[in-house]
């Protein structure tokens, strides 16, 4: 007999893996990869697709004020919150088609499985796609999953405007109007899930390396970003002695030296890079007046992140060969720790299939960031070839993908029994 301690073993590998390779067709580019921006005809079309497979299983579809779209399957206990597990259908320009992609179909397999086989639970299920995930045609992304959350408020979200002045209200409203079309119920607010569970890509070669198929996520870490400004003075470069420099790349190199040395003090897990560099006025017999640069700053403790922010701004404040500095905080995203006991059971659900399986901090941002305010929340990660990914090349196996969607379920079984 089927129940849901053997939902796990009913998931169809095969049925699942169609799924992918069907939606991959929705923006598919030639001669492979995907683009599927955030509200474009593409992302509307995907919509419907699942739409349609989640009506075929007897659930009910809804869409909510940000568009995102939830496919439920009723427990026998309706007033209960529902288990909510999904991902995002958007992709970036020129995209794989696992990203995203892969948390929404795995959600869509158990909801196959539980109606494959007649397996009642008390519990409803919410299969969830969250709107503009990846922030390439509206900025910032998580739109769908941070208004949920309460993170961010509708207005700001809405009044973001793609390349082409075209505002995230307007084809949101297209949206919607294709979904009523499509004849979708409304189902305007946010709601408390009794948990998030959220199956993505690496986006990175750890789990390939161990070769282990996949893993649970203790958290996402946290990202600083600075802005930095060091002001010299502008001379000749032939005719100033070394003491009456005040240049502007020497002090910017000897900072950033310190702020190097700052950050090895805190070992391997810190991500400290310099992705912009300017000089001005950036002439060969100059002596540059001006360097700014910005900082990425990563890590999965806020300690140490705050303990670095107090180290940066000391450093800031101080003249550097001559120069002086304004460094300032442009933007600070706090770390998230998943529900441990969530993510205790996501990896015992792992280790039945990989003993081996490590537990791994994301580096990357995903929806379940803003998950985690609204409910207990966790994360699983599967590998990706090369640990590529936004990029036609992105790739994943069969085999891990099909190994990844049975813990999932195997977890979500346990969840959906409470
Ligand atoms: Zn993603």
């Amino acid at each position: 007999m089927n129940t849901l301690t053997s939902l796990a073993a009913s998931i169809d590998g095969q049925r699942f893996w169609d799924d992918m390779l069907e939606q991959a067709k929705i923006g598919a580019l030639t001669p492979r990869g995907l683009r599927r921006l955030a509200l474009d005809d593409n992302d509307n079309k995907a919509r419907c697709w699942l739409v349609d497979q989640g009506r075929a299983l007897g659930c009910e579809a809804f869409y909510d004020a940000m568009g995102n779209i939830f496919l439920r399957r009723e427990g026998q206990d309706p007033d209960l919150p529902p288990l909510l597990i999904g991902s995002h259908l958007d992709s970036q320009p020129s995209a794989g088609s696992y990203d995203g992609t892969l948390g929404v179909l795995a959600g869509l397999a158990v909801l196959r499985a539980l109606q494959a086989n007649g397996i009642a639970h008390r519990r409803p299920i919410e299969v969830v796609s969250w709107t503009n995930e990846e922030g390439a045609r509206f900025a910032p992304g998580a739109s769908g999953s941070s208004w949920f959350a309460g993170q961010r408020e509708a207005a700001s979200i809405l009044a973001a405007e793609d390349d082409d002045g075209v505002s995230f209200a307007d084809a949101l409203a297209r949206c919607l109007e294709r979904l009523d079309a499509h004849q979708v119920n409304y189902r305007p607010d946010p709601f408390t899930p009794f948990a998030f569970l959220e199956l993505h890509i690496e986006q990175g070669p750890v789990l390939e390396s161990l070769g282990v198929p996949a893993c649970a996520v203790q958290g996402i870490q946290g990202v600083n970003w600075y802005s930095v400004t060091v002001q010299g003075q502008a001379n000749h470069a032939g005719t100033t002695p070394e003491h009456a420099r005040r240049d502007a790349f020497t002090g910017a190199h000897a900072l950033i030296t310190a702020l190097r040395e700052a950050v090895a003090e805190h070992g391997e897990s810190v991500r400290f890079t310099i992705g912009k560099f300017a000089l001005e006025p950036n002439a060969t017999n100059t002596i540059p007046q001006r360097a700014t640069f910005s900082i990425d700053l990563r890590h999965p403790s806020a300690a140490v992140l705050a303990a670095l922010d107090e180290t940066f701004q000391r450093l800031g404040a101080k003249q550097w060969s001559g120069c002086t500095v304004e460094l300032k905080a442009s933007s600070r995203v706090p770390p998230v720790e998943f529900d441990s006991q969530l993510v205790e059971m996501l990896n015992a659900s792992v280790k039945a299939y990989a003993p081996d399986a490590p537990q791994l901090v994301s580096g990357a941002f995903h929806d379940a960031i803003h998950l985690a305010h609204r409910c207990p929340t966790a994360m699983l990660f599967m590998p990706c070839r090369d640990g590529i990914s936004h990029h036609p090349d992105e790739h994943i196996e069969r085999d891990d993908a099909e190994i990844a969607v049975r813990a999932l379920a195997d977890t979500a079984g346990t969840l959906l029994g409470r």
